[in-house]
């Protein structure tokens, strides 16, 4: 018998499943259900901004869904009945369905401050309205914009708001920028960088309250630390951007016997729900941390996929298993690139997990060459055991392709020895000189400290 499968949502776990679905089961019916005209690459909407390309070019083309085989349906899901097995669509779509993969990812959050909601010249960066609405607020008459969280999304927003010659504001209420991708000092030159760029960095502080005139307009915010941001003084057109988190977008299943937890829809290592025949993938999902099984929050296109990857094996009757969220992830800003892996050492300091550290510092490639630049590599691992739990990186270049090495050296359990004795390649305009190798370096430090720290315990003064 044929089988039906409904995708929820067209992000990026919706067209991966899609993909491997088709592959794997021609013979199966999967239709895909999504409300907007395009799917959208969220990733490179700040370069939009920024004014490097048109927004076209973030807009992925249906073929990628179509050419698979699978029907591709523009509407939105307003009630999914798991006990008769049907989804009814906004458009008075009814589709049965055998198998179902909800991946109906999230939404940004605006923090619940008063005045802030319906303001009409304040954003949240996610679908291509919200991009089309920053785009149309960007006048000759706009001056000034300013950024309310300092995540990837918002270093990315500021730095493009920067770009195209807005007085920028970036306000973080944690005491660096970053501040669940790497530690202070990590992300230190980044803020540097920030500022030089133009952008008034201003770590721990918080958005308190928000004055708007009649006419819904924002015109003053006021921070925790007593200061006000004065905006659209004399007729200006200034804007405020919100990157303050995402809530999982699962009102839908309100009131169905769906398992929802507080950061998504609970799913098992299969990424199957607590409902036969549902899986669940991507940003719509609560995630546990690879490393304790925790909780996890960060919402990553990275995730999506091999989230997706591993539900829709499981719908075709395979056995596959989600391992855990490691956050991996990257940005930059002026050619400074910071990368993060696994658990901060902030982090880990809240989490009661004892810890020794090294930082390792070269240049991107042997030091003569040209535009070879300075890399710093930081290592977290487990006091007791040395095993590594997270990696940090800045630096001019390949700083992406280190954080991934060092997730999967996470993911393979790696330890302080492994990482001092770990074999790499050596070319002078590609990689580290062979004689300082930054992940090396930082295992290095790492042992001696923790060398010296058992010396100490056994031979107190
Ligand atoms: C500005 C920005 C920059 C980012 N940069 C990065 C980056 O550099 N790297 C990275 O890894 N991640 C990045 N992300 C995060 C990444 O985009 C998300 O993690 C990813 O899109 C999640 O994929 P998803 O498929 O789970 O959900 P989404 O991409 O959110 O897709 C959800 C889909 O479900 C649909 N849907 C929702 N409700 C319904 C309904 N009732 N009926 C039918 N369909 C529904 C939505 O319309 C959408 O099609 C960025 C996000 C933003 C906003």
């Amino acid at each position: 018998m044929v089988e039906r499968v409904v995708l929820l949502g067209g992000g990026p776990a919706g067209i991966t499943a899609a993909k491997l679905l088709r592959r794997k089961r021609p013979d199966w019916e999967v239709t895909m259900i999504r409300p907007e005209r395009a799917s959208m690459i969220y990733c490179a909407i700040p370069y939009v901004i920024e004014g490097l390309f048109g927004q076209e070019k973030v807009c992925k083309s249906d073929a990628l869904v179509t050419d698979t085989g699978a029907r591709l349906v523009i509407d939105e899901a307003t009630r999914v009945d798991f006990t008769s097995r049907e989804i009814h669509t906004g458009r008075n779509g009814l589709f049965p369905f055998d198998r179902l993969l909800i991946a109906t990812g999230a939404r940004p959050v605006l923090p619940p401050i008063q005045g802030l909601d319906g303001a009409r010249n304040v954003f949240p960066v996610k679908t291509e309205e919200d991009l089309s609405a920053i785009l149309g607020a960007m006048t000759e008459r706009s001056r000034q914009a300013v950024v309310v969280g300092a995540g990837n999304i918002g270093i990315e927003m500021a730095q493009a708001f920067a770009r195209r010659g807005l007085k920028t504001t970036l306000i973080e209420m944690a005491p660096h920028i970053l501040p669940a991708l790497v530690d202070a000092d990590m992300a230190s030159p980044l803020e540097d960088r920030l500022r030089a760029l133009g952008v008034d960095v201003r770590t721990g502080v918080g958005l308190c309250a928000v004055e708007q005139d009649g006419e819904r307009v924002v015109k003053g915010l006021l921070l925790s630390n007593g200061d006000r941001l004065g905006l659209n003084e004399g007729g200006r057109d200034d804007l405020i951007v919100v990157s303050a988190g995402v809530r999982p977008n699962v009102e839908l299943f309100e009131g169905t016997r769906l398992h929802i937890g507080r950061t998504g829809i609970v799913v098992d290592s299969a990424m199957a729900t607590n409902i036969t025949g549902v899986w669940a993938a991507g940003d719509c999902c609560e995630y546990r941390s690879f490393i304790d099984g925790e909780i996890a929050g960060g919402k990553l296109a990275t995730n999506a996929v091999p989230m997706a990857k591993v539900a829709a094996r499981n719908m075709v009757g395979e056995e596959w298993h989600y391992q855990g969220f490691l956050n991996g992830a990257a940005t930059v800003v002026e050619k400074l690139r910071v990368g993060g892996t696994g658990f901060t050492e902030e982090l880990c300091l809240r989490k009661g997990i004892d810890v020794v550290v090294g930082h390792g510092e070269t240049t991107s490639r042997f030091p003569m060459m040209p535009e070879a630049t300075k890399v710093r590599v930081k290592l977290i691992f487990r006091d007791d055991d040395g095993r590594l739990l997270g990696g940090q990186a800045f630096g001019g270049e390949a700083v992406a392709e280190r954080i991934d090495l060092l997730t999967l050296a996470i993911k393979s359990s790696a330890t302080i020895e492994d990482l001092m004795n770990f074999d790499y390649s050596s070319q002078p305009w590609q990689t580290f000189f062979p004689a300082a190798n930054a992940i090396v370096m930082a295992a290095e430090e790492a042992w001696a400290r923790k060398a010296d720290r058992s010396r100490a315990e056994r031979c107190p003064e």
